[in-house]
């Protein structure tokens, strides 16, 4: 941005909690990660604000802008907080965001809930959003949406009035195919939305592709132009800018963290715990859409097809709890602990158990900690916006002796599709034997593939991912970054010779 333009962030969620100290008095904790750490200096150089919800309901604090003011003085930018009750958590952020467009984005139209309820709460709370944001902004300013829980903001922006301001919306999850998105009750009124924002962003060229081809079917008069990360979609007098941009990590506070003593020290831990065994690791939030059964099947057959693996491998699978008062997230957590329990009572010999499972939280210490010590990272989601964990685990991998198998419907899969082994995680045989060639690649070759993996992430890190973002915004020249890739499975040499002969 130049001159007297400020960024304006809003997401769900603040980058910060208010808590209730043991005194009744409430205090502000930071929540860290890369795309905070990445925004912060963007948003002190520009006397920005961020803006979202503070993790307190509304009715538990009616003065939260008086706490956060009083509280947020050392972060060097402003916060505002857009309260919620405990109805508008239940409609808005359980409701509609996870129960409607979570489970529809990710391929899970099954496990969609089209209550209209929760579809006005989310339209009420994206114009309550869009009111602060007015509030807080002038004509010009830069204002960033960031998720599919703020689709609206910009919409109802303008319906105020105040549609000058200027907007980018990033979706941190995947966009559907338009057989799935056609299901959604309110799909018109949300893709005309989308349409008010001026730059909307992608993980992948595969969620733009779906965008595009929901826009060319559904949005007559929507005249597309142009090719490369950033194309243009013109609606009469206004151009939307559409592009695909990789979300990433802070590679080198990773690497570091990874490299410390505190973590030196746990990593040897943990391998006196697995004397002479590899360990594979899995990281993922309790979601459906992580496809940890299927992970946990693949691994069942490694170890039946592959009885060298016994006793040589064991799978440590972390399991973060979420959004526990879905009941779908009940019934998948059930479904794996019951495989686990299965698994374990077929292979398990003494001094030695074949899956690892642990239901908590960790500290980043002890994340990282299990990242440089395994040899393996086993990624199966059956549809994922990005997938942090495989670039975590590629950062932490410090001899860069590490193997990443990946499925292929993460978004991480369009950067890092040649130097990892790419699953389909239905196929369960492909899985097994992905497992079986990570657990026997040489070390050549795996220090070759994951050297590869890291350079790129090096690179392509957070804050690339900021301005590259940014520029497109201001409509610069992306230079080397405008290349974009999409991955697509390749049929074997040759495979369909025989329909032509
Ligand atoms: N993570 C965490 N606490 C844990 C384990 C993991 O906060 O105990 C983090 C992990 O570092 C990663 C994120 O959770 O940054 C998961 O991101 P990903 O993109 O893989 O999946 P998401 O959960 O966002 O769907």
């Amino acid at each position: 941005m130049t001159g007297a333009q400020r960024l304006i962030v809003a997401s769900n969620r603040l980058p910060v909690t208010l808590r209730r100290g043991h005194e009744g008095d409430w205090k502000m904790e930071r929540s860290s990660g890369g795309l905070v750490t990445a925004l912060e200096p963007v948003l002190r150089e520009q006397e920005g604000t961020w803006i979202g919800w503070p993790g307190v309901g509304a009715d538990e604090l009616p003065d939260v802008e008086a706490v956060l003011e009083r509280e947020s003085g050392s972060l060097g930018y402003r916060v505002r907080g857009v309260g919620l009750t405990a109805q508008e958590e239940k409609d808005f952020y359980l409701g509609f965001s996870n129960q409607v467009v979570w489970p529809l984005f990710h391929d899970f139209q099954t496990y969609c809930n089209f209550d209209p309820t929760f579809w006005r709460a989310y339209r009420e709370v994206n114009r309550r959003f869009a009111k602060v944001i007015a509030d807080e902004s002038a004509a010009g300013d830069f204002i960033w949406v960031h998720d599919y829980h703020l689709m609206s903001v910009a919409e109802e922006l303008w319906q105020a009035g105040e549609g000058d301001r200027k907007t980018g919306f990033f979706l941190h999850i995947p966009f559907p195919p338009l057989d799935l998105f056609l299901k959604l009750p309110w799909r018109f009124t949300l893709l005309r939305s989308l349409l008010h924002y001026d730059l909307i962003g992608f993980q992948t060229g595969r969620d733009r592709r779906n965008f595009l081809e929901c826009l060319r079917t559904l949005a007559p008069g929507v005249e597309l132009e142009g090719e490369g990360r950033v194309v243009r979609a013109r609606v009469g007098k206004r151009t939307v800018r559409v592009g695909a941009f990789p979300i990433s990590i802070d590679f080198d506070e990773f690497a570091d963290e990874a490299a410390s003593n505190a973590v030196s020290e746990r990593v040897a831990r943990l391998w006196s715990e697995f004397p002479g065994r590899q360990i594979i690791l899995g990281v993922d939030r309790l979601d459906y859409s992580k496809g940890i059964p299927h992970k946990l099947h693949g691994f069942r057959l490694a170890l039946h097809r592959y009885p060298s693996l016994q006793e040589r491998v064991s799978l440590v699978q972390l399991v973060v709890p979420s959004r526990e008062d879905i009941p779908e997230y009940h019934a998948i957590r059930t479904e794996i602990e019951r495989l686990v329990g299965r698994i374990s009572g077929e292979f398990t010999r003494p001094g030695w158990v074949p899956i690892h499972y642990k239901y908590g939280q960790w500290d980043r210490p002890e994340l990282i900690a299990h990242y440089r010590a395994a040899r393996v990272s086993l990624v199966t989601s059956l549809k994922d916006g990005m997938n942090l964990v495989a670039k975590e685990f590629s950062a932490a991998s410090l001899e860069a002796d590490g193997v990443l198998i990946l499925s292929e419907y993460a978004g991480a899969t369009a950067q890092l599709q040649k130097d990892a082994l790419l699953v389909n995680p239905y196929d369960v045989e492909e899985v097994a034997e992905a497992i079986h060639q990570a657990c026997n690649m040489k070390e050549g070759e795996r220090r070759k593939r994951m050297g590869r993996i890291r350079d790129r992430l090096r690179k392509e890190d957070i804050f690339w991912w900021v301005d590259t973002f940014l520029k497109a915004a201001r409509d610069e020249d992306l230079g080397e970054w405008n290349e974009l890739e999409v991955y697509q499975p390749p049929a074997p040499p040759g495979f369909f010779d025989a329909v032509r002969d």
